[in-house]
């Protein structure tokens, strides 16, 4: 990537339907430069439909990536289910990548009571097979796990840098907001830097060249995230996020998900541009 994008997660409010391609519009419109398509409640796209979401996104200049359905545990007890849930990681993969995005991001797993460190190594296992099965499609698309918000959700910073540099073709989801929740801190300049050096440190300096980012203002108690909130109404130091992203030279997609959608993508956009 050339530079940070900032736009979505999912289509704007303003946008004229709440179609993919009416909402990839509506981010040219506004002047945004990307959108995360929300596959949370299934993959029902087909195709074709993913076919003419690329042609809009390429026309219209938007940078996309896709949000896996959030039905998904590697970690499940059940054999089937942990069947279902690679299933799901590959149809986002399979029509995302038709749709041009260059990244997915899902939620990994719950630990159900497990030690991290054998969760870790049953996501790991159960992952690896979707990262084979996609390289057997030829499918170059980034698979992320994301950075979660609960301390019962598989996915601290140290969990998913893990996956990178154990499985191929898996990069981080980083949400600062999340990560915010999740620990009570993390939520100043140094604090914000250090996460940018620790991601520098284990993935190299390209993984700051290819960054996927999620950003909203949050509500958080003792476990962890509660609900997202917009900015202005949360006590996330975005502009010290911003500060610290602009100075590693962090290049990739911002995806905003406040409630307000668009209004703190446009906020966030512009707040860096005049930093
Ligand atoms: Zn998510």
């Amino acid at each position: 990537m050339e530079k940070l994008l900032f736009g979505t997660g999912g289509t704007p409010h303003s946008s004229r339907t709440k179609t993919t391609i009416d909402g990839i519009k509506r981010i040219a419109e506004l002047g945004l430069g990307c959108m995360e398509i929300e596959f949370v409640q299934g993959v029902r796209m087909g195709e074709t439909g993913a076919r003419l979401v690329a042609e809009t996104a390429q026309s219209e200049g938007v940078k996309l990536s896709a949000h896996g359905p959030y039905f998904i545990n590697l970690n499940a007890r059940e054999p089937e289910k942990i069947i279902a849930s690679q299933e799901r990681i590959l149809q986002t993969a399979r029509i995302g990548a038709i749709c041009g995005a260059q990244s997915i991001v899902f939620h990994a797993a719950y630990y159900l009571g497990d030690p991290p460190g054998k969760t870790y190594q049953t996501v790991k296992k159960n992952l690896a097979e979707v990262m084979s099965q996609l390289k057997r499609e030829n499918n170059r698309v980034w698979v992320r796990p994301e950075v979660m918000g609960k301390p019962s959700e598989f996915g601290t910073i140290e969990e998913v840098l893990n996956l990178c540099t154990e499985l191929e073709g898996v990069g981080i989801a980083m949400d600062f907001a999340h990560w915010h929740a999740r620990t009570g801190k993390s939520n100043s300049y140094s604090e914000f830097t250090s996460i940018l050096e620790q991601i520098k440190r284990r993935l190299g300096d390209e993984a700051l060249d290819n960054m996927h980012i999620h950003v909203s203002g949050i509500a958080y108690g003792k476990k962890g995230e509660r609900k997202h909130l917009n900015l202005k109404e949360s006590d996330l130091q975005y502009v010290e996020l911003l500060r610290a992203l602009r100075d590693y030279q962090a290049k990739g997609l911002v995806i905003c998900e406040s409630p307000n959608l668009e209004h703190d993508a446009l906020l966030l956009q512009e707040t860096y541009h005049n930093l």
